[in-house]
């Protein structure tokens, strides 16, 4: 019998791993691939989200409610998930706002990066999954997010770095996530449009500057079919996610049928692929899949 394939999965809050790649993860659970997702912060510092949770002994007691909804969201999708440690940076008001003391944003990157280089050579990860170096979205925290994934990517194979973080083990690919593309939300609005659904996202789109993307989509994972799994692990994190609001207008069974993909980008190999790809682990071989060591 071959070792599992290991999936690990970068994220900077609780939810955020049920709205970007929640399905590719689904689907790869239950296709027999290990997969962990790394939560660096706690969300301490999200706001409620959700009118009908954001009641005061829910807002007092935030960091333990999003560890219970994450707990939760977790069943649900099959994955292992830990936590990292770090403290939530929250989302600045404005670019003078200095981000609070102690938290995930303002940490050196060598500390940011110390607990995940550390779950990288225990877990093994064959593929790791973050956000590009914009965060996907500005959050201090999702663009630390991709700089402590680089760095675990290329340092957690060196024995000289991170000494004290366990035994090297070299991942073979990385990729940002690319849910949040144009052209996907452009063919929704097309559709909905058309149908007489009425679509969210027309100011969105209008707003979106027109150019080439930084980070070009090399690799749809097809997982329409898990898209039910996913929302159901979103809307386990009840105080981010109104079951209401914008996420959930556009129906299901649209999103199966017009983009019944997960997409992303590859941002390293160190295997032979070739692009496009439909499948995260394309061009990892059995020779290249050693066991864990657990
Ligand atoms: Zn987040």
């Amino acid at each position: 019998m071959s070792a599992p394939l290991r999936l690990m999965a970068v994220h900077a809050h609780p939810d955020d791993e049920s709205s970007k790649g929640a399905a590719t993860m689904a689907r790869y659970v239950r296709e027999g691939v290990e997969v962990l997702v790394c939560t660096l912060t706690g969300g301490e510092r999200g706001s409620v989200l959700n009118p009908k949770m954001d009641r005061p002994e829910i807002v007092a007691n935030i960091g333990e409610v999003r560890r219970a909804e994450m707990a939760r969201a977790r069943e649900i999708l099959g994955v292992e998930q830990r936590f990292m440690g770090f403290i939530d940076s929250g989302l600045p008001e404005s670019e003078e706002e200095e981000l609070p003391e102690g938290c995930f944003g303002l940490q050196k990157l060598e500390d940011a990066s110390a607990p995940l280089v550390a779950a990288v050579r225990e877990f093994r990860p064959h593929v790791i999954i973050t956000y590009d170096d914009d965060g996907g979205y500005p959050h201090p925290d999702h663009i630390m997010t991709n700089k402590v994934s680089v760095e675990a990517f290329e340092a957690a194979g060196d024995p000289d770095r991170y000494p004290d973080a366990g035994e090297p083990w070299q991942p073979l690919k990385l990729y940002y996530q690319m849910g949040f593309t144009k052209e996907r939300f452009e063919a929704l609005h097309e559709v909905m449009t058309e149908r007489g659904l009425g679509s969210p996202y027309s100011d969105w789109i209008s707003r979106w500057e027109d150019r080439p993307a930084k980070w070009p989509v090399t690799t749809r994972v097809p997982c329409g079919d898990y898209f039910q799994i996913r929302d159901e692990a979103l809307l386990a994190h009840a105080t981010q996610v109104d079951p209401e609001g914008f996420w959930f207008v556009c129906p299901r069974e649209l999103q199966e049928e017009i983009w019944p993909t997960e997409d992303y980008h590859l941002a390293r190999s160190l295997v032979d692929t070739e692009l496009p790809e439909d499948d995260l682990f394309a061009g990892i071989h059995a020779d290249d899949v050693e066991p864990a060591c657990h």
